[in-house]
């Protein structure tokens, strides 16, 4: 059972500390409180634990701070969209909104190779009205003897464009708890223009003591990507190990599916399960079409394969679109094959707001 507070509600409140003293009075019950990200002193909801069935849902209501009592299913505590729940369906980060309803574009580079490919990059997304974008410096790659990524060497021209170009979100993939500490100093030596959404890749979604870490990091917001050879039920719980721990601003990333029938893409895109995510959970869903296709194949139209399947997911209520672009693929140490051009940008971004508005003529 979760209790939703009002909003506001403060742990120094005399209210709150009635509440407090109710429920420790609770026999075999016990309570993990959620409070706001950034701001210790107000809390949000107080999960109750063990067996609740019998607590009744009217005397809940009537104690004080109790906005709204839901009861959950065992499923996806904290993420998951329950019986007459009415949390909401998105979270806020460094000016930008991340929900079901909205739709964010993240275009950029899948690994930071050079300053002058970050700034190019960014000088793009400037000239075309966006303020967030992915750029990776902790690549994690199949072969020991690949480019591994600049990791925190990059950090400090990454920020500093971010904030010289307008840039307030930037996803970066991690694969390491030190890498947190690394980014969260480098923001802070660069002045925290920018935000980070850090990025738990498709090889770490079961990798439960980093979910744990990074689910305590309740000042950067989580995109999780479904893990490449698992259920969607599995990467559903794995999004939820970063919830349980306190980090409730997670979005969750389909960025295809590893089989041997996927041919001629890279992974088996799975954009049919963008309404399902938003369905069984409460997470604006981002699809990655790059990682999904893997190639700059065009239909005969003319139109790429990654832009093709880019529109299906956005008409299917994708709230993120993560996509590689790069100045001049052919020179980038990552994934080159996949990376659209720069020139290409206006191109691509016209076609998600044709395929966004397709999807709001429908819903
Ligand atoms: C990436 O986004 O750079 C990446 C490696 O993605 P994935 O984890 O989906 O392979």
């Amino acid at each position: 059972m979760i209790l939703v507070l009002s909003p506001d509600t403060r742990a120094d409140s005399s209210e709150y500390r009635q509440l407090m003293v109710h429920l420790a009075n609770l026999p075999g019950i016990s309570t993990r409180v959620h409070s706001e990200v950034g701001v210790e002193q107000t809390l949000t909801e107080v999960y109750l634990i063990g067996n609740t069935k019998a607590l009744p849902v009217e005397d809940m209501r009537s104690l004080p701070c109790v906005e709204q009592v839901v009861r959950i299913s065992e499923e996806y505590r904290v993420l998951g969209r329950h019986k007459d729940d009415h949390r909401p369906t998105y979270f806020d980060y460094n000016g930008v909104r991340f929900g079901q309803d909205t739709l964010n574009v993240f275009a950029g580079l899948c690994a930071v190779d050079t300053l002058e490919h970050v700034e190019l990059m960014m000088l793009a997304l400037r000239d075309n009205g966006q303020v967030c974008t992915r750029m990776g410096a902790y690549k994690p790659r199949t072969s020991p003897y690949s480019f591994q990524g600049h990791g925190k060497a990059c950090l400090p021209y990454v920020f500093e464009l971010a904030g010289k170009y307008g840039i307030k979100v930037i996803a970066m993939e991690i694969t390491h708890e030190s890498h947190v500490e690394e980014i969260r100093d480098a923001l802070f030596r660069t002045g925290n223009a920018t935000g980070v959404m850090l990025q738990i890749g498709t090889r770490n979604t079961q990798n439960f003591e980093l979910l744990k870490i990074v689910g305590r990091q309740q000042d950067f917001p989580v995109l999780i990507k479904r893990g490449f050879g698992i259920t969607l039920d599995e990467s559903l719980n794995a999004a939820e190990y970063l919830a349980s721990e306190g980090n409730r601003k997670v979005v969750f990333g389909l960025r295809g599916m590893k089989t041997n029938m996927a041919d001629p893409h890279r992974n088996f895109v799975d954009f049919a399960h963008v309404p399902v995510v938003k369905r069984l959970t409460r997470m604006p869903v981002c699809i990655d079409p790059s990682h999904s296709v893997g190639l700059r194949a065009p239909s005969p139209e003319g139109i790429l394969d990654i832009m093709h399947v880019t529109a299906q997911g956005v008409i299917a209520g994708a709230n993120m679109v993560l996509v590689d672009f790069h100045p001049v693929p052919n020179k980038a140490l990552v994934d080159g094959p996949q990376a659209l051009l720069i020139k290409e940008l206006p191109l691509f971004l016209e076609d998600v707001r044709i395929a966004r508005a397709a999807y709001e003529q429908r819903v």
